[in-house]
């Protein structure tokens, strides 16, 4: 095989792991061959070998919605609440989210319903203040590449969720842990969103293939937004279900009380009744691919 092109018929182990070790030369501490596999508590989850859910709106935009959201995906079986407080929006005009006050409106939402709470970070001023009020941070598709964001987030103790950038592969990626990672904080979790392809019908195009590569390549756990992935509604059931049986360690998924009013990506958010059937088949095919592809 050809070490420059890759173009391979019958690539033989050995050749492959010449393959990426050329390509993949900087990976050292999120290599697999430094170690197996990384395991990361959140709350009763251990992520990496439990199935971890996160489910809740795009944006935290008031108590009662959140409330009424959290209540019902927790019942449905999520095992984590999401809710952004800063909205890297595409326009600035359009809803930023509401910074500290979402953020202790999310807080308390976890505490009362009892799930932990995970929001983006975007800016490094509020990473360590941000942390007094969150069980997990997470860097948008948006700021993979931010440096100083990643270094910033690596000397945290908080577990990081690290959404691939839309136009990264995924040695760009992996060195984007590599940053977080050595600055001192293992806890990193990787999440494909989709990429941005010629493909207009969805938002993104889910890269699915994405969570065997990684599993080869890295240790750490990864997990598929379907939402921001596809975009559309009727594409989350389908897709979040074959994430399960890729072997993906996770899925997030928007989940909004009232969607129609949502204040951002409200034509991409599952209502919860549409959350809880699809949580039931996500749970019963974790627990069937687990007994029989593990
Ligand atoms: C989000 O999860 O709210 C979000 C903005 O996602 P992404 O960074 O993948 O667009
Ligand atoms: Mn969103």
């Amino acid at each position: 095989m050809s070490v420059e092109t890759g173009i391979s018929t019958g690539t033989t182990a050995h050749e492959n792991f010449i393959f990426t070790g050329e390509r993949m030369k900087n990976i050292k501490l999120a290599s697999r061959e430094t170690k197996q596999r990384t395991i990361i508590e959140v709350g009763s989850v251990k992520i990496g070998e439990d199935f971890l859910l996160i489910a809740g709106p795009c944006s935290v935009e008031s108590e009662e919605q959140m409330m009424e959201t959290a209540t019902a995906v927790k019942a449905a079986g999520a095992n984590m609440l999401r809710g952004g407080a800063f909205k890297p929006r595409t326009s600035p005009y359009a809803f930023q989210g509401l910074g500290l006050k979402g953020l202790k409106i999310l807080e308390k939402t976890g505490r009362e319903v009892g799930l932990p709470v995970v929001t983006e970070v975007l800016d490094t001023r509020d990473v360590s203040w941000v942390c007094e009020y969150v069980d997990m941070l997470q860097i948008g598709t948006r700021n993979m590449q931010n440096f100083s964001l990643l270094k910033e987030v690596g000397k945290t103790k908080k577990p990081v969720i690290l959404k691939r950038g839309m136009y990264s592969t995924l040695e760009e990626w992996l060195n984007c842990a590599e940053y977080i990672l050595n600055e001192g904080n293992p806890q990193v979790i990787l999440c494909e969103r989709g990429i941005r392809t010629f493909e207009t019908y969805t938002r993104n195009t889910l890269d699915l293939s994405a969570v065997p590569a990684i599993k080869e390549l890295t240790h750490l756990p990864i997990i598929i937004d379907p939402t921001h992935g596809t975009g559309r509604i009727t594409l989350i059931p389908p897709m979040s279900l074959a994430a399960v049986v890729s072997g993906a360690d996770g899925l997030a998924i928007e989940v909004h009380n009232n969607p129609e009013v949502a204040l951002s990506d409200k034509e991409q958010a599952l209502r919860p009744e549409q959350f809880a059937k699809l949580a039931e088949q996500i749970w019963q095919l974790r627990a069937y691919t687990m007994e029989h592809l593990a």
